[in-house]
């Protein structure tokens, strides 16, 4: 990426730019590890339910993983066929079953619950399978651990290998990972299923084992491979991974424009004119997004703080080589995804701009503007 291309001023602030060339090469990753154990590869479209990467995606993947009726709409508008649409969602209701059946390939059933009240409905149209939750937890915070206690997040294993028979489903669905580095809980995880339903899982055609690996990030992927030979291999699967921050994460830069610059309370605070609410997972985990122009040896430091009226509207603190000045540009990066879906126009702050960038042009692909806040909040 050519960090000083992006700061023209031919292009407009706030800037969401999505780097094609990152995107591609993990595409390409997980093409390749396609060909080398026959995994199928679903892009999990929450991340970033961006046209422009579900047209890239669409010739490398076996199909999209979707979340909800409008994804499911969305996904399936971009594949027109050319792919499976697969579901899990806690919060199937009754009046979309119908056309969730219809839209989507695959559906699994987040408890037995709903898998007793709507499968039969379901399954003329699609492949039933249930969210299994393995109870193994690898992540240490439970806003983002679907193995949490009480978790609302699929059927214990313990139930499941106690109430259903597994030749009743066609398939199994687990997630439970965000940002791993390693496989080390996917081959738990398998082993867990393994423990608890034996064999049994030969009578089952599929098995998606969810989203959370940062395939791009991972140097080794031979267990990965061996695992999913093994699951073909010994029960006859059909294996599915569906990464979402995976393919868009590093794509995604924000670009943002310092507006106004004063001390206060002896350090020195940066306004820009973007905010927390193009990607509320820094308020909302209180994570500090990494900054191209931060140099922790720079003599000069700034809090870099939002334009909105909420006091904890920050990023937070980065040192600088040189002083920030009104009208420099910085850059957020490794912010591509569960950022641009889930901005918002807190404070009237219009959303940024989209552009696509690769080796050859910087093109701006998407433009907000007053009439689409306005059409939000204008009663019909
Ligand atoms: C969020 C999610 C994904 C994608 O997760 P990433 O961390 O973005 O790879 C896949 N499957 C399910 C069920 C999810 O909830």
């Amino acid at each position: 990426m050519d960090f000083q291309v992006l700061k023209d001023s031919v292009y407009s602030s706030p800037a969401f730019v999505l780097d094609e060339i990152e995107v591609a090469k993990v595409l390409e990753t997980l093409a390749d590890l396609r060909a080398q154990c026959g995994c199928k590869v679903l892009y999990s479209i929450k991340s970033l339910p961006f046209s422009a990467v579900m047209d890239m995606a669409k010739p490398l993947v076996d199909g999209f993983a979707v979340s909800s009726l409008f994804e499911a709409r969305l996904a399936d508008e971009i594949l027109a066929g050319q792919g499976s649409i697969h579901l899990t969602t806690p919060g199937i209701r009754q009046d979309e079953l119908d056309e969730l059946s219809s839209l989507c390939t695959h559906i699994s059933f987040n408890s037995l619950v709903q898998y007793r009240r709507y499968s039969e409905a379901a399954e003329a149209q699609a492949s039933i399978g249930l969210r299994v939750n393995p109870k193994l937890s690898f992540l240490h915070d439970d806003r983002f651990d679907p193995c949490r206690q009480h978790s609302k997040l699929g059927v214990a294993i313990e139930e499941l290998s106690r109430s259903v028979c597994l030749d009743q489903i066609q398939g199994l669905h687990v997630h439970n990972v965000f940002s791993a580095t390693d496989f080390i809980p996917l081959i738990k995880t398998v082993e867990k299923l393994q423990q608890h339903l034996g064999i049994g899982l030969a009578e089952l055609e599929w098995l998606n084992i969810g989203g959370g690996y940062l395939f791009g990030q991972i140097e080794d992927h031979r267990p990965f491979v061996e695992l999913v030979k093994k699951l073909k291999n010994d029960f006859g699967l059909d294996v599915y991974i569906e990464p979402g921050k995976a393919v868009v994460g590093r794509a995604g830069y924000l670009v943002a424009t310092v507006l106004d610059g004063f001390i206060s309370d002896g350090e020195t605070v940066a306004i820009l004119d973007t905010s927390i609410n193009h990607n509320p997972e820094v308020f909302e985990y209180q994570r500090q997004p990494e900054l191209h122009e931060h140099d922790p040896n720079g003599r000069y430091t700034a809090i870099l703080a939002g334009c909105t009226c909420l006091a904890g509207d920050v990023f937070g603190k980065y040192h600088f080589r040189e002083p920030l000045e009104v009208g420099d540009k910085v850059i957020f990066k490794n912010v591509g995804a569960y950022s641009l879906i889930k901005a918002n126009r807190f404070n009237g702050c219009n959303l940024p701009d989209i552009y696509l960038s690769n080796s050859l042009r910087v093109k701006k692909v998407k433009h907000y503007d007053y009439q689409d806040y306005r059409l939000q909040w204008l009663a019909d």
